[in-house]
């Protein structure tokens, strides 16, 4: 259980019965919510899952926790595998060649979005849409194996049993034709930095990793915790690479959806079409949450419900002291 109510971050005075209170109802109100959104479907085999299903998971750096609904339900991370692609790079290819490949704009377009990258600029937006996430994979793609990546996204989430959903990875490949799209696209431009068959397949690998709400929480908390995993003090990333990414989920990772999600919740968090939602919050806490129901911009509508309500009542927006 998160007890100790004092630490920086949470809302001062109120009690441990205060905070379970404020999770609850941010349960409930999640889950009065998930029958007002839908499951994506254009990836055929997500539109499996239960709509009504609703899980948050929180955690603390002494591994106290507090788990509400389905927790241990898996599901394709899809999007919030940009974070851990992005990681990777930080760490292995450094700032400047990162991003010699992809900006760190948000675009203010959906996460599939092909239009600007012809218009406005040869390069991606940004590492959290697909056209970023594409550049990224691609140019990791020569060095790292999808094994290696996998290995990473296990650390990554502090959870070993992270695989590959073999069913969603197949229904990627048969409708992914938009992702291919911008594969080719941005080769034509001269900007991919591998082959592009190479490069999507890949992409469509990491989507298809399987976590839960527990696994995001994990990975959370590393990102709270500047880049360290507090349960065996591995320094994963350095700080000001956290920071950066923190930074572009804060600015770019609830998708077009980024700017209200700042101003209403204030969190860096990244969302997932499977319907994962993964938040880094200031104390430090980790927050993992699902709810495959979405809104029209393809975030988890229980999630980002749930997400407002706990930042707002603990008091939890970087932006409020
Ligand atoms: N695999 C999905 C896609 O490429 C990921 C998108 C998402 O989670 N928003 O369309």
């Amino acid at each position: 259980m998160i007890q100790n109510t004092y630490d920086r971050g949470w809302r001062k005075n109120l009690t441990q019965e205060d905070i379970m209170m404020v999770f609850q109802e941010a349960y409930e109100r999640g889950l009065a919510a998930a029958p007002t959104g839908k499951c994506a479907d254009y990836i055929p085999e997500l539109a499996k899952a239960d709509p009504g299903t609703f899980g948050i998971y929180a955690l603390d750096k002494q591994g106290r926790n507090l788990a509400l609904g389905d927790v241990n339900t898996r599901f394709s991370m899809q999007s919030i595998s940009k974070v851990i692609t992005l990681a990777v790079s930080l760490k292995y290819r450094g700032f400047r060649e990162t991003f010699s490949h992809v900006m760190m704009e948000p675009s203010g377009d959906s996460f599939n979005s092909i239009l600007k990258l012809d218009t406005t600029s040869n390069l991606p937006f940004n590492p959290m849409i697909n056209a970023g996430a594409i550049q990224t994979v691609s140019f990791l793609s020569d060095e790292f194996a999808f094994e290696d990546l996998l290995q990473f996204s296990r650390e990554l989430c502090m959870d070993p049993d992270i695989c590959l959903d073999e069913a969603v990875y197949h229904s990627e490949c048969e409708t992914g034709d938009r992702n291919r799209a911008i594969a080719y696209l941005l080769k034509s431009k001269g900007v991919l930095p591998s082959d592009p068959e190479k490069t999507i397949d890949l992409y469509f690998k990491m989507c298809s990793l399987s976590a839960s709400a527990k696994s995001l929480a994990g990975l959370g908390i590393i990102l709270a915790n500047n880049g360290v995993n507090p349960f065996n003090q591995k320094h994963w990333l350095a700080p000001v690479y956290v920071r950066t990414i923190k930074s572009i989920m804060f600015t770019c990772g609830m998708y077009d959806f980024s700017g209200e999600f700042g101003v209403r919740v204030g969190i860096p968090a990244k969302s997932g079409v499977g319907g994962g939602l993964v938040c880094a919050v200031k104390g430090p806490y980790g927050i993992g949450l699902y709810g495959p129901a979405l809104d029209r911009f393809g975030n988890s509508i229980a999630a980002v419900k749930a997400m407002e309500h706990i930042s707002h009542r603990l008091g939890l927006h970087v932006f409020v002291d």
